[in-house]
């Protein structure tokens, strides 16, 4: 996670730090990602951030020289950035996004429409995280778009469907759905422990909408094997399966 240790957001299922004004960004920073990126000897990373509503830009230039130091120093690593909703700045993405040596934008609606104002900080809703997705593939349709979402906070099968069709609408062709657990008592209720049979059957759902690859199950959360999930969706696309 890059960006800092604290948030500009408070999403009531999220158990990272949140402050309205944190400290910039360190500028050490690319430099000491790409280097514990190269000793890790990966072959895929996701690099996700804390939101920077303090910055004009959202943060886009130091996420975007992150992204260019990791792949100056270790290039076979495939990347894939797990964004912010840049506050709506389509220009701030734009910049970011441009040239980027990336595999796959991701951006996570975290929940269904209906859950998102009481689930998400109020800053963030469900449309502007779907025009961001959106965003990404008119900018850059040669990188796989993908996202996220919880589930047992209270949503119905009805909800998972629409939000489902709504990404596939905008394009997004890479899909986790994992069970929330939340990280306090203080925050946001679990509403349901899920099945693992029912999260089989929204994969199969998913799938049928035309996703190229999903994962989903009580375990599964936003990076989980994420290389092998970006790997199955380019056979599936080379496939011509979508
Ligand atoms: S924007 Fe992301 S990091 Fe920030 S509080 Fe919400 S979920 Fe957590």
């Amino acid at each position: 996670m890059i960006g800092g240790q604290t948030c500009t957001r408070a999403c009531r299922f999220c158990s990272v730090a949140h402050d309205r004004k944190p400290a910039p960004p360190d500028p050490a920073e690319p430099e000491g990602l790409a280097q514990a990126i190269a000793e890790m000897r990966i072959a895929y990373a996701v690099i996700t951030v804390v939101n920077r509503d303090d910055m004009d830009d959202e943060g886009a230039a130091h996420y975007r020289a992150c992204l260019d130091a990791v792949h100056r120093t270790a290039p076979a690593v495939g990347l894939e950035f797990l964004g912010s909703d840049m506050a709506g700045n389509e220009p701030a993405l734009a910049a970011m996004l441009d040239g980027a040596p990336l595999k796959v934008f991701a951006h996570n609606v975290e929940t269904v429409e209906r859950l998102t104002h009481n689930v998400r900080d109020r800053r963030a809703s469900f449309r502007r995280s779907l025009r961001i997705l959106e965003a990404s593939r008119e900018l850059r349709p040669d990188l796989m778009t993908k996202s996220s979402i919880m589930v047992g906070l209270g949503e119905t099968d009805q909800d998972l469907t629409a939000a489902m069709q709504s990404l596939r609408g905008v394009g997004v062709e890479l899909l986790t759905l994992g069970q929330y657990l939340a990280p306090s008592p203080n925050h946001y209720p679990v509403a349901a422990f899920v099945t693992p049979e029912r999260f089989e059957a929204w994969a199969a759902e998913a799938t049928a909408m035309g996703f190229l690859a999903v994962a989903a199950g009580p375990m599964v959360r936003s990076s989980f094997r994420a290389g092998t999930l970006y790997d199955e969706a380019v056979r599936r696309r080379d496939a011509g399966i979508l």
